[in-house]
């Protein structure tokens, strides 16, 4: 097997997942910890063991970091891991953003972000009724979002919000009360994310849930691109929503195949010709990186194949869809064993050709997860 270039983009794009949770959402299929002092002072060394490690030699494009709750670490703790990563010289990463929860986005703790260098923050506002917040386990306050969003604008963040649909009980009325109240706050940029429950034993098992959740999930759907297209948001990937040029550059990189290195427990990377991802356990991760060999899962080559699959499952999910001829010139045969599937996507009038470019229609869009399973599942699944 031979490793794959990247698709596009040349910059990179770091990710540094911060494992610490104070409580657990009731939704979570993330790795998290409870954030107990004495591993938060370890996994700091480590992070910045496992950075000097890796012996990047290049400036970081985009920096994120996700968790977790990165919102969690403490001043000195944030100081450390900036200072391994970015010094305090000329070259910051364009775009550096951190995940806070609208609780911990108190001024004290904003003011330190921006003077670290953090350019975007990303709230995990989730909803703004009470009612959804207790379905989904969240600790903050409704009020908490506004506060957040209204302090971090004022603060000269870029700020982009999350948001949550399909929760159990919540009406289509609940939800566009949500769209309204997040409109209002004119953020930068917002996500919104369906709670799916879409985990099962096999791949294709999960496709009819997938499409039931679609079915689903069509109404609110539509519902938040109507409201946040005329308030002047471009849909530009499935589950985001953008004012122009604020698009999240550093998702963009990873959704066009680009080059990001992951650091922290379960951080995934696609870097220097592999993919892999690190173990999703503090104290495993924190071991390897002692040892000097972090310890990896789910790791390879990037071949062709996986490269080809990637760049149509995320090239789709995105609004401007994909280069045909790129595809062709890129991947030839490989790329021309999906045409069946393709035409067939065309045929039912979820894809469309743009000029050369390949783009899912807004039913497509809505089925996007479900496709996606099926280029994973091609050509030997039957659906
Ligand atoms: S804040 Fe995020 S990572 Fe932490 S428990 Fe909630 S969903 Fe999971």
């Amino acid at each position: 097997m031979t490793s794959a270039s990247c698709a596009s983009s040349n910059e990179l794009g770091v990710y540094v997942h911060v494992p610490f949770c104070a409580s657990r959402c009731a939704y979570c299929a993330f790795y998290q910890s409870p954030p107990r002092r004495r591993d938060m002072d370890s996994y700091a060394a480590a992070l910045v063991a496992e950075w000097a490690l890796r012996r990047v030699e290049e400036p970081i494009a985009t920096l994120f970091f996700g968790g977790g709750t990165p919102g969690i670490l403490s001043r000195e703790h944030a100081a450390r891991i900036a200072g391994a990563l970015i010094g305090d010289g000329d070259s910051r990463p364009r775009e550096w953003t951190v995940e806070l929860s609208p609780a911990s986005a108190r001024p004290e703790r904003l003011r330190h972000w921006k003077d670290l260098g953090v350019t975007r923050l990303s709230l995990g506002v989730q909803s703004f009724s009470e009612k959804i917040l207790r379905a989904l386990g969240r600790r903050q306050r409704s009020g908490d979002a506004e506060d957040a969003v209204i302090g971090a604008r004022a603060m000269g963040f870029a700020v982009s919000v999350d948001l949550i649909f399909c929760v159990p009980g919540q009406t289509l009325a609940d939800w566009r009360e949500d769209l309204r109240r997040t409109i209002a706050l004119a953020p930068d940029h917002i996500s919104t994310y369906v709670l799916s429950g879409d985990e099962g034993s096999s791949l294709a098992a999960r496709l009819p849930q997938l499409r039931r959740a679609a079915t689903a999930g069509e109404r609110f759907c539509r519902l938040g691109w109507d409201l946040l297209g005329e308030a002047g948001y471009e849909h530009y990937e499935v589950s985001n929503f953008a004012r122009p040029g604020r698009r999240c550059q550093h998702n963009l990189n990873v959704w066009r195949m680009g080059r990001w290195l992951g650091l922290g427990p379960s951080a995934a990377s696609q870097w220097r010709g592999r993919r892999f991802r690190n173990v999703a356990s503090l104290e495993l991760w924190q071991k390897g990186v002692e040892l000097g060999r972090p310890c990896e899962e789910e790791e390879g080559p990037l071949t062709e194949s996986i490269l080809l699959e990637d760049t149509l499952i995320f090239g789709l999910r995105l609004r401007e869809g994909i280069g045909r001829r790129r595809l062709e010139d890129r991947h030839g045969e490989n790329f021309r064993r999906y045409l069946p599937l393709l035409e067939r996507w065309t045929a039912n009038r979820w894809l469309e050709e743009c000029g050369d470019r390949l783009c899912l229609t807004d039913r497509g869009l809505l089925l996007a997860d479900a496709l996606g399973l099926e280029i994973l599942c091609w050509p030997d699944g039957s659906f």
